[in-house]
């Protein structure tokens, strides 16, 4: 909010208190979600690796959402139940798993707690009535409004001035005729006129209706994280709206400070324009795979370039960053010893560590944080001490280096090893040793390991 680089202050060291803005679960998660989610991603273990302990919320719009900034166009779930043919429960459950099946590809760690709208609308209507207590609330025939002219400072995260947002809103003919603003955003629909067939409705004390959108993210984040939260994270095109709404509706039930940081990620690009849903220049994490690339090696992509630059996606700079990874996975399996370090004591490999900690520590640097893990791997410090390096910046990364050998070895293999354990455990030697050659015949050589065992490639 104050565009100027923030100590980070937790209220309660080290806790720290996160909510993410969530997606809107009517159609498929392509990688422009995957950029923000990732950045996120990065930001969260950046605070973990620096010490911090981090309580992740983040909400599924599955109610509330209609395109448009001004309450104006469609229901997005609507849309997509008509689109796919299915009932708008079926849809916010399907691609609900495709935005889960997505982050899981892409190794990004899931939110401690995942909270759907369509479960707290309760909570949204306890804060609808907070706020027409404090007065900021208005009825028509159609909704519940917040006046965004009873707050003050409306339009502080942006820094766009209300006169301004008289001229930037489009005229579309289906702005309640009694909206007094704009601006001016919807807490509550009525299941009337436009809506009076809309599938989700709850009773509420102004009749049957759904929540307004904005109202999901303030009354969730309260819920689970308190009246004021440390950092709240979401997509830079939420900054001029859904934030600043957010702001109003905390800020005017609980007068208290909302939150303390804010952290907004630029798109992703295609050909300059944001990829996005409706300009259908979007690919899913099926068309990575088709393309014959890991979804992990993407989070190499979204580090080289700092969160809040946009980022262009082409295919050579995906195949770029597949590239870069299937050579750390080799380096990193080169370097894998038996010898495994607890910390580095050489004078250089501690300097980049602190590097790389003063990377992260400086506003999230990740492309510089990416560029002292290869000047590390380049330099002349012991491989053990590589290797504990890399896997130390890994935790930050996400790139699941550390599993690199365990993942080439075939599961019957692994299955032959565990016989071969079990055999050895009841002192059946011959057993073992019939296991032994057999796993080796397949090109693997297995040593014991105290109670189990290491198998290599060979
Ligand atoms: P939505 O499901 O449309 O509400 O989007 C979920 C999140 O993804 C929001 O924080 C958006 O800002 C973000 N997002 C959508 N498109 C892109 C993109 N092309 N690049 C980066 N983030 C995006
Ligand atoms: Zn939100």
């Amino acid at each position: 909010m104050s565009r100027k680089i923030e100590e980070v202050k937790p209220l309660n060291p080290p806790n720290i208190s996160l909510y993410t803005c969530g997606p809107t679960v009517y159609d498929f998660t392509h990688i422009g979600h995957m950029r923000t989610y990732s950045n996120n991603d990065f930001l969260k273990r950046a605070l973990i690796y620096l010490g911090y302990k981090v309580n992740h919320v983040m909400n599924v719009t599955d109610v509330g959402h209609l395109s448009g900034d001004d309450d104006s166009g469609e229901d997005k779930m609507e849309k997509g139940a008509k689109k796919y043919g299915k009932t708008v429960w079926d849809v916010a459950k399907f691609y609900t798993e495709f935005f889960f099946k997505t982050t899981d590809a892409l190794n990004i760690i899931r939110p401690n707690i995942v909270c759907n709208a369509t479960e707290h609308v309760g909570e949204m209507i306890q804060l609808i009535e907070r706020l027409k207590q404090n007065g900021y609330v208005y009825e028509t025939k159609e909704a519940l409004y917040f006046d965004v002219k009873k707050f003050e400072n409306y339009g502080k995260l942006s820094g766009q001035k209300l006169e301004e947002k008289l001229q930037a809103v489009r005229e579309e003919i289906n702005v309640d005729k009694e909206k007094k603003h704009p601006a001016d955003f919807a807490l509550w629909f009525k299941r009337v006129g436009r809506f009076s067939d809309h599938t989700m409705h709850w009773t509420s004390p102004w009749g049957e209706g759904f929540p307004g959108w904005h109202i999901e993210c303030s009354a969730m984040s309260m819920e689970y994280l308190g009246e004021t939260i440390d950092i709240h994270s979401g997509g830079i095109d939420h900054v001029p709206v859904h934030h600043e709404n957010e702001i109003a509706q905390s800020e005017g039930a609980t007068r208290k400070q909302f939150v303390k940081i804010w952290f907004h990620n630029n798109f992703l690009t295609v050909d300059g324009q944001k990829m996005s849903k409706s300009l259908g220049n979007f690919y899913t994490i099926e068309d990575i795979e088709k393309n014959k690339l890991n979804p992990v090696s993407l989070r190499l992509l979204f580090l080289q370039s700092h969160y809040r630059q946009s980022l262009n996606f082409t295919w050579q700079s995906a195949r770029a960053s597949q590239e870069a990874f299937n050579r750390l996975k080799e380096i990193a399996s080169n370097l894998k010893s038996d010898k495994i370090l607890s910390s580095v004591k050489s004078s250089k490999a501690i300097a980049f560590q602190q590097q790389f900690r003063d990377a992260l520590e400086d506003d999230l640097q990740t492309p510089q944080a990416v560029a002292v893990m290869w000047d590390m791997l380049k330099s002349d410090i012991i491989n053990e001490e590589k290797y504990f390096l890399l896997m130390d910046f890994d935790k930050v990364f996400g790139l699941n280096l550390s599993n690199i050998t365990e993942e080439k070895i075939d599961a019957n293999i692994i299955t032959l090893a565990e016989k071969r354990l079990e055999a050895r455990k009841q002192r059946n030697f011959d057993a073992s040793d019939r296991l032994r050659i057999k796993i080796e015949k397949a090109g693997f050589k297995i040593e014991d390991v105290g109670s189990s065992y290491k198998i290599k490639k060979v």
